[in-house]
């Protein structure tokens, strides 16, 4: 039986490590005419969603959930669904501008009408919390901290980190390719010495690809689709992917019941990656609003 590597211990030792964070913080002098009144900085988040797709519905009131746990400031900026292009991207340079938000999540996809890389590009990459602009990308591929990346492709490397899943040096396959999760996942554990390998759609004899590598992780979106013939023994094994199944039941992209004697050990779902998403957010806004006092 595989070792289950739940999301639940990882969100909280997170969280556990800002609190000194922003109690720091809190304690210390801000620059700007608003923080000289308050005499600290609260780090604040700006949430902007068009319409109310039960996804980020349910995802804002986690984050909101894990904020006030924290004592971060949350300000939600809902959109109808035909908003203009303009009147977003006027929002996000009017965050851009507002000293007391330090970061910004964006909720996507944005309705189809909409420009999505213009939208996201007029965020500041120092605002950028989940990744979203072109600096903060670059930032990831460059190894450099000029935004930052996808909370859940953090969340992946948290995850590991916590249990004690050393990757240096060891076969890494990422199934994927994704801006939001695979291409940058697998950029930052090559950047923690990991021989990566990134497989999508197009990717040939994928299972015996898969079962050469000593940690896989899956990110495509496909209910159950990867079962004992991707899965070797001793592996571990990242299940990203959020699904519903023909029965309407929540699922990953891997067939848990069908590797979890195999697999040395796997993320749930739910109760994996999904759970440390959040924390991570929370983890952007209190380094941007870190960073923001640093550079004032
Ligand atoms: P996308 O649809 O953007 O990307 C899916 C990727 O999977 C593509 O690169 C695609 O390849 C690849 N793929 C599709 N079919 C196959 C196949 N048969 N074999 C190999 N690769 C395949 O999805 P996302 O990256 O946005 O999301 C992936 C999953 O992660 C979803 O289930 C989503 O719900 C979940 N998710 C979970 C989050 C969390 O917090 N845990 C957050 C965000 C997403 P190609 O490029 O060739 O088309």
């Amino acid at each position: 039986m595989a070792e289950m590597l739940f999301g639940k211990p990882v969100a909280d030792a997170i969280s556990e490590c800002l609190v000194p964070r922003i109690e720091a913080l809190r304690k210390a002098q801000g620059s700007s005419e608003h923080d000289m009144t308050s005499g600290a900085i609260i780090p604040k988040l700006a949430i902007v969603r068009v319409g109310e797709r039960p996804d980020d519905l349910s995802y804002e009131r986690g984050a909101l959930k894990r904020a006030d746990a924290l004592g971060i400031e949350v300000e939600v900026r809902s959109f109808p669904e035909d908003t203009s292009e303009d009147e977003l991207v006027g929002a996000l340079e009017r965050i851009n501008l507002d000293e007391r938000i330090h970061g910004c999540l964006l909720f996507r996809p944005l309705p189809p009408s909409l420009d999505e890389a213009r939208v996201c590009n007029a965020l500041l990459p120092a605002k950028d919390v989940d990744g979203i602009t072109t600096g903060s990308l670059a930032g990831v591929f460059m190894d450099q901290p000029w935004g930052f990346p996808p909370c859940t492709a953090q969340a992946c490397v948290e995850l590991l980190d916590h249990y004690g899943i050393e990757v240096a040096g060891k076969r890494v396959v990422v199934v994927g390719r994704s801006l939001v999760i695979g291409k940058p996942v697998a950029m930052m554990l090559l950047a923690k010495n990991a021989t990566v390998t990134l497989c999508h759609s197009r990717s040939q004899d994928l299972g015996a690809i898969c079962q050469e590598a000593e940690v896989v992780l899956f990110a495509t979106g496909r209910a159950r689709a990867y079962g004992e013939e991707f899965i070797s023994v001793g592996q571990t094994v990242l299940d990203v992917g959020i699904n519903i199944d023909e029965a309407g039941d929540l699922c990953g992209d891997v067939d848990f019941d069908e590797v979890e004697d195999t697999a040395h050990a796997i993320t749930p779902v739910p109760r994996g990656i999904g759970s440390v998403t959040t924390a991570v957010l929370m983890q952007h806004v209190v380094e941007a609003a870190e960073r923001a006092a640093k550079a004032s």
